[in-house]
C-alpha cells in the first residue's frame, strides 16, 4: 500500500477549507448527505436509462451510525460507488472546473480568500473540519471489488482493496477535537432536520438509545434505528401526482402557519437554467407584514438541500407575504449572502417568479373574483408598494391593485373605471389625503357626483406618495382632482368667465389672506360647497405636508395652498356685493379655514377661527 498525494490544488482547497469556514462546521453533514442522496440519484437513473444496469437491485438509503465510545460517525448510501479509479479522481484532485478557476484566483489572504469560498461546492473535503481520519469503502455498481481509502486529509490518502456486501459507499469519520460536538444524536438530527428534511431519500440515524429502567433504577442503552427526515421534496414531484392536502401540509410545514393557504402556485422550470418554485399566499397577511424586520417567507434550496431561510434578495419586498421554496439546480450548495446579492442564476431566477406570481394573481382576478376579493382585502397595499419599487412591472401592477370608488360599492379595477369613462372624461380622476369618510364628503368631489364623472378614493397613507409618481394608465391620465390643474379639465366653454365680475371679491381674499394662500380663483369644481383648497401639480397636498412633519420631518417648506370659491354660491354672491364692511374680513377667513378643516388638515389658530364664527353668528343671530 503506497501514500498518494494529493492534487496540489486539493492541499489548496484542504487548507482553506479548515481556515475559512470554521464558522459552520457542521455543514459537513450537509455535503456528505448530498453526496450521498447525488450517487443514489445517479445509480436510479442508471437502473431505468441503460440496460446494462437494469438488473441490479435498488433499494435507496442513506444510515448515519453514531458510534459514541469510539466517536466515529458513518454515512452510508446504496447509490452509485466508485472503484479504484473513482477514488483517486473523485478524491484526490479536483475535477470540477469551476473549483480551480476559483482556487487559481486565490491570493493568498486569507480574508479576501474567504469571500470567494462562497462560490464554489466546498463538498467532501468540508469533513476534514470535524475529522482527523477519514475512511471510505465503496464498491462501484455492476462490479465485486470494493475499495478503501484513507486520509488525513494532510500527507495524502491511501486506496486499498477492500469488502462491502452490496454496492455504495460508507464514509467514516473519527472525530476529531471541534467534531467532538456532533458525537450527539439529537445534535444530529437536528442537523439532518434543518438541511436535508426534503432529501429525496430517506435517511435513517441508529444511535444508542437511553431508557429509564424503573425496576433496576437506571438508564438502559438498546441501539435503535430511526429515520430523521421527512424524504419527501414534495416539490420536486410532478403536479398531477400531489393532492391538495399534501400541498396545505407542506405550507403549514414551511410557514408556521396553521390556517390553509389561499392559494399556491407550483412549476418547473427547464432550460437554460433548471429550478423548481412553489409559492403559497397565506390567507391571513402575516403579522409583521409592515414592520421593518420581516421574516422573510421563502426558503432557498439547492437540489433539495436546504440552504437559507433568511434571503431578502429571494423577491422583490413588496411579495414579503409570499411564503414557500425556490430549489435550484444550477447555483452552489454553499452560496452565500454577499453572492446572492450579484448572481446572475439567481437574477434570472427572480425575474421569472415576480412574473409568474404576478401572472397568478392576474389569473385569479379574472377566474376566481370573489377569492381575488379575498386576496385584495389582505395584500392591496404591498401590490402598491411594488408600483413604488418595480418599475419593469407597473402596468401588471396597475391591472392588480384595486380602488374604491364614487361609482360602485366595494372595490374596483382601472380597467373596470376605464370603462365606465364618460364621452369627452380627460382621464380617471381620483382623490387622496385622509379617512374613507373625509374623502367622500370633500367639496372637490361636488362637480363629478355632478356630472356624474367617478372619481377613485384613495384612502391608504401612501396612497399619496404612490400615485403621484403614476401619471397614466396605459394611454389615459390619471389625475389627482385636488390639484390646481384638474380644474381646466371641468371648465365648460360654453359658460363665461366668472373671474372679471368676483374680481372685487378675489381681491379681498388675496389683500385679507395674504401669505397664507399662493392664490384666490373662481372656481369651477364646487357645487354645494362655497369653498375649496388645491394644491400645485408638483406639490405634496396639505395633509401630505401635514402627515410628514408629524413623522418628524423637520424641513419640510410650508408651501401655500391655492383657495378656490364658488361664483354660484349664495354666501359668496352676498360677500360680493358687502366686500367693503368689516364683516367681509372674518367671512374671508372662514372660507378658508372651512376649506382647511374639509380637507382634514388641523388649523394653525382655532382661537381666531372661533372668534371671527361668533362674530359672524353674533351679526346673524
Ligand atoms: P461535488 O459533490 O460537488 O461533485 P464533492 O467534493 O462533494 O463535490 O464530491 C466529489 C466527487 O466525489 C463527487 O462528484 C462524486 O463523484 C464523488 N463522491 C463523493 N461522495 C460520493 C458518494 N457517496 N458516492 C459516490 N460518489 C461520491
Ligand atoms: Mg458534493
Amino acid at each position: 500500500m503506497s501514500k498518494r498525494e494529493f492534487q496540489t490544488e486539493v492541499n489548496q482547497l484542504l487548507q482553506l477549507i479548515v481556515h475559512s469556514l470554521y464558522s459552520h462546521p457542521e455543514i459537513f453533514l450537509r455535503e456528505l448527505i448530498s453526496n450521498a442522496s447525488d450517487a443514489l440519484d445517479k445509480l436510479r437513473h442508471l437502473t431505468i436509462a441503460d440496460d446494462a444496469y437494469k438488473a441490479l437491485p435498488f433499494d435507496p438509503r442513506i444510515d448515519l451510525e453514531l458510534d459514541e465510545e469510539k466517536q466515529t460517525l458513518t454515512i452510508a448510501d446504496t447509490g452509485i460507488g466508485m472503484n479504484e479509479e473513482d477514488l483517486v479522481s473523485h478524491l484526490g484532485t479536483i475535477a470540477r472546473s469551476g473549483t480551480k478557476n476559483f482556487l487559481s484566483q486565490l491570493s493568498g489572504d486569507a480574508k479576501k480568500d474567504s469571500n470567494l469560498i462562497g462560490q464554489f461546492g466546498v463538498g467532501f473535503y468540508s469533513a476534514f473540519m470535524v475529522a482527523d481520519t477519514i475512511e471510505v469503502v465503496s464498491r462501484k455498481a455492476g462490479e465485486e471489488q470494493a475499495w478503501r481509502w484513507v486520509s488525513d486529509g494532510k500527507s495524502g490518502f491511501d486506496v486499498s482493496p477492500a469488502e462491502r456486501a452490496v454496492a455504495g459507499t460508507t464514509i467514516l469519520l473519527h472525530f476529531n477535537e471541534e467534531g467532538k460536538q456532533y458525537a450527539n444524536s439529537w445534535r444530529l438530527r437536528e442537523i439532518v432536520k434543518k438541511y436535508s428534511n426534503h432529501i429525496a431519500f430517506p435517511i435513517f440515524l441508529t444511535y444508542d438509545k437511553s431508557e429509564w429502567n424503573a425496576e433496576e433504577k437506571k438508564s438502559d442503552k438498546t441501539r435503535a434505528t430511526e429515520q430523521v427526515n421527512a424524504a419527501s421534496a414534495l416539490w420536486r414531484r410532478p403536479k398531477n401526482e400531489l393532492t391538495e392536502d399534501d400541498y396545505k401540509e407542506l405550507y403549514k410545514s414551511v410557514s408556521g402557519d396553521s390556517q390553509d393557504p389561499l392559494f399556491w402556485l407550483h412549476t418547473k422550470a427547464e432550460g437554460s437554467l433548471e429550478y423548481t418554485t412553489l409559492f403559497y399566499v397565506p390567507s391571513k397577511a402575516p403579522l409583521d407584514l409592515y414592520q421593518a424586520e420581516y421574516k422573510v417567507g421563502v426558503k432557498l434550496y439547492v437540489k433539495r438541500v436546504f440552504i437559507m431561510d433568511d434571503a431578502k434578495e429571494l423577491l422583490p419586498q413588496y411579495l414579503r407575504f409570499v411564503r414557500g421554496i425556490i430549489d435550484s439546480e444550477d447555483l452552489p450548495l454553499n452560496v452565500s449572502r454577499e453572492i446572492l446579492q450579484q448572481n446572475r442564476v439567481l437574477t434570472s431566477i427572480r425575474t421569472a417568479s415576480v412574473k409568474k406570481i404576478l401572472g397568478e394573481f392576474k389569473n385569479i382576478a379574472t377566474n376566481q373574483p370573489e377569492l381575488y376579493l379575498q386576496f385584495i382585502a389582505e395584500y392591496n397595499r404591498p401590490l402598491k408598494e411594488g408600483l413604488y419599487g418595480d418599475f419593469t412591472n407597473r402596468e401588471a401592477l396597475l391591472e392588480l391593485i384595486r380602488f374604491k370608488s364614487t361609482a360602485v360599492e366595494g372595490v374596483t379595477s382601472l380597467a373596470d373605471a376605464k370603462g365606465r369613462m364618460k364621452e369627452g372624461q380627460k382621464g380617471i380622476y381620483y382623490i387622496t389625503g385622509g379617512s374613507e369618510a373625509l374623502l367622500r364628503s370633500s367639496p372637490l368631489l361636488e362637480i363629478y357626483k355632478k356630472k356624474d364623472i367617478e372619481v377613485l378614493i384613495l384612502d391608504d397613507d401612501i396612497d399619496e406618495i404612490v400615485f403621484s409618481g403614476i401619471d397614466k394608465y396605459g394611454e389615459i391620465e390619471l389625475k389627482a382632482i385636488n390639484k390646481t390643474s384638474t380644474g381646466e379639465d371641468l371648465k365648460d366653454e360654453t359658460e363665461p368667465d366668472k373671474a372679471e365680475e368676483l374680481k372685487p371679491l378675489l381681491d379681498l381674499l388675496k389683500a385679507t389672506l395674504g401669505d397664507h394662500v399662493k392664490d384666490v380663483r373662481a372656481s369651477v369644481r364646487l357645487a354645494d360647497s362655497p369653498s375649496c383648497i388645491v394644491s400645485d401639480e408638483e406639490e405634496p397636498s396639505m395633509q401630505m405636508q401635514q402627515m410628514l412633519r408629524a413623522m418628524g420631518q423637520k424641513d419640510i417648506p410650508a408651501l401655500k395652498p391655492t383657495l378656490e370659491i364658488n361664483p354660484d354660491h349664495e354666501i359668496v354672491k352676498k360677500l360680493l356685493s358687502r366686500t367693503a364692511e368689516p364683516i367681509a374680513q372674518d367671512a374671508a377667513w372662514l372660507l378658508l379655514d372651512q376649506a382647511l378643516l374639509m380637507e382634514g388638515v388641523t388649523l394653525k389658530d382655532p382661537a381666531a377661527f372661533v372668534q371671527r364664527l361668533n362674530r359672524v353668528m353674533n351679526l346673524s343671530l
